[in-house]
């Protein structure tokens, strides 16, 4: 099938486009067009007006400061997943934007795009759950914030409202000092060019490096497809925080994920799978992210 007839605008800015989503009745916007083409092309989404804002450059990109990494909306998955400053400060990022589709999709695809869609099994809503990251929105009336935790309402249903463009994400870096923290993002998908059946996000920040058995301080577990919305499994961090990682402790936790996900039936993967699948990925991905914050690898 093709898209239903719709006029198409093309703005040079975030104010073009905002004052576009003001005045124009039923327009929705397109970013890297990599999931919003199949929605409009089976259909399921029929706008009078869309309004591409891939050829707005000011939202294409990545500041690392001392105080906080902001990423602007147009930055594409590939921008994200080649970036040598996340890699140093928040390597979360790139590893999990390097297991997006393949690199058709990661050149096109953006992180707005990403959050904007919220697909529950999206890596970067995954990653930007654990990171406690905060959207910038903007319309014509003005700019507000939302905190990711507020951010993903429902099945693909967020807290953006329909004249509203998010224009960038920021993490505060204050909660992961490089040298004592570690990060791992694990994923199971079918094929290369699929969504992940399942995806994890750990992040584990510890006492001192150097201890023979380090403490950790603050431990983040998040999961993509793993419910209705991106999730974070607050009562397993809460297990592992305060403590040396330990086996019993992973066991523990794996246990607690293992009731506290919700998935749904696919045709390849059931629910008892995916429970599965998540508590062997909060041991995994727990352990790994422990292991690089006292600078060890796999
Ligand atoms: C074959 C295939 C495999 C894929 N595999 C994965 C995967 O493994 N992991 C993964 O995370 N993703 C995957 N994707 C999705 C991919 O990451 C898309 O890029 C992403 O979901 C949408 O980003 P986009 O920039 O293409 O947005 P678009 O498709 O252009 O837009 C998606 C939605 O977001 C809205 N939107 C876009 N930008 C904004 C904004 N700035 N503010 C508010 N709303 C906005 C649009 O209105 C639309 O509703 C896959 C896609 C394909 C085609």
């Amino acid at each position: 099938m093709k898209p239903a007839a719709f006029e198409y605008h093309s703005p040079e800015t975030a104010e073009e486009a905002t004052e576009l989503l003001a005045d124009l009745p039923d327009a929705k916007l397109m970013a890297g067009n990599q999931s919003f083409g199949i929605i409009m092309s089976n259909r399921l989404a029929t706008p009078d007006h869309v309004i591409d804002i891939s050829d707005i450059e000011g939202l294409r990109y990545v500041d690392v400061g001392d105080d906080a990494v902001e990423i602007g909306a147009m930055t594409r998955h590939a921008d994200v997943e080649h970036s040598d400053d996340l890699a140093e400060v928040l390597p979360l990022m790139p590893e999990a934007a390097q297991h997006i589709a393949g690199p058709a999709v990661r050149n096109r695809g953006t992180v707005g795009g990403t959050l904007g869609e919220a697909d529950p099994a999206g890596n970067h809503s995954c990653t930007l759950l654990a990171l406690d990251a905060e959207l910038a929105v903007a319309s014509a009336d003005g700019e507000r914030t939302i905190p990711i935790d507020e951010y993903f309402l429902a099945y693909m249903l967020t807290a953006v409202e329909d004249d509203e463009l998010i224009t960038s994400v920021r993490v505060s870096r204050e909660a992961f000092p490089v040298e004592r923290t570690g990060m791992r993002f694990t994923v199971e998908k079918r094929a290369a060019q699929t969504w992940p059946t399942l995806g994890a996000s750990a992040v584990v920040r510890v006492d001192d490096p150097d201890a023979d058995e380090p403490v950790i301080e603050d431990a983040r577990l998040s999961f993509a497809n793993a419910a209705d919305v991106p999730l974070r499994t607050h009562d397993a961090e809460a297990e592992v925080t305060g403590e040396p990682l330990s086996e019993g402790l992973l066991e523990s936790v794996a246990d607690t994920v293992y009731d506290a996900v919700e998935p749904q039936d696919e045709m390849h993967a059931d629910e008892t799978y995916k429970r599965e699948l998540a508590a062997t990925f909060a041991r995994r991905s727990l352990a790994t992210a422990y292991d690089r914050a006292q600078g060890l690898d796999e």
